[in-house]
């Protein structure tokens, strides 16, 4: 994470990361090589080409800071303090839950919420703000192709988000993450344009993926530190054997190991320096 990045909230001018102004410089580099010897062509292709994988892989890579601010940590503060982020709700079932688990460990989360799925379940978003969490932006409708996507419809996107948990929470969202945490060169300017900063993870559980909570919360707790951000899920979250949603036991675990070991729990935007 760079530390000298503007606090989340306002809207902020964009600058290119140096890889995207290099790919950007090899773009123009390479019209300009064809407009005065038009046989390099295979050298401004080769150029462009690279360019373009090296976008794509850094847009593939969720906690890469090469297309733009990232907060892969917590920023840098006294005080031993970790965030946990709960993505893809709310859900009617599970939800509620998290809730009630969070306040029996006196601890407190970011729901990066859909906002289709705040607009069915309006009474959840609200009690998540009211019992003292964050609500966040993880885009409208969570779409599996959202980083294959041009900028119109990136911020098409992003701003339906923001007016549907704005309007419910009653205040707008400061951070967003991508779905799936995948992004693309467009993104950062968005981003840029609404004020959010863009967050991802220290750690994840892989839990929508895997049926054993215990598993999940040894992924999580596996060399747990000051700052860390981690991820679990209360949408598409994964059941266990019992069909029972394994966030639920993972971070019951989670909660009760950073308490042990002296780690407070706060949202992303009370982290803001
Ligand atoms: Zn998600």
């Amino acid at each position: 994470m760079n530390a000298r990045h503007p606090a989340p909230g306002q809207p902020r001018r964009w600058r290119p990361t140096p890889l995207v102004g290099g790919a950007a410089a090899v773009h123009a580099g390479a019209l300009a090589a064809l407009a005065v010897a038009p046989a390099t062509w295979p050298w401004a292709a080769g150029g462009v080409i690279a360019s373009h994988l090296a976008l794509t892989a850094a847009g593939l890579w969720p906690r890469s800071t090469l297309l733009g601010h990232n907060w892969t940590t917590l920023p840098e503060q006294p005080g031993a303090r970790i965030a946990i982020t709960i993505d893809d709700g709310p859900d009617p079932d599970v939800t509620p839950r998290v809730l009630d688990l969070l306040d029996a460990h006196r601890a407190r989360a970011t729901f990066f919420c859909i906002g289709e799925r705040a607009r069915r379940h309006p009474r959840i978003v609200e009690a998540i703000v009211a019992r003292g969490h964050a609500v966040e932006n993880h885009s409208q409708r969570h779409r599996h192709h959202f980083s294959l996507q041009g900028p119109g419809a990136l911020r098409r996107e992003i701003d339906a988000a923001q007016t549907t948990l704005g309007e419910i929470a009653g205040t707008p969202p400061l951070f967003f993450r991508a779905p799936a945490g995948l992004r693309n060169p467009f993104l950062e300017p968005v981003l840029c344009g609404f004020g959010l900063q863009l967050a991802s993870w220290t750690r994840r559980g892989f839990d929508t993926r895997t049926g054993d909570a215990a598993l999940v919360a040894r992924r999580l707790l596996d060399g747990v530190a000051p700052r860390d951000i981690l991820l679990l899920h209360d949408g598409h979250a994964a059941r266990d054997a019992n069909g029972a949603p394994v966030v639920l036991a993972a971070l019951d675990t989670v909660l009760r190991v950073a308490a042990e070991r002296g780690l407070h729990t706060v949202t992303l935007r009370e982290a803001i320096v």
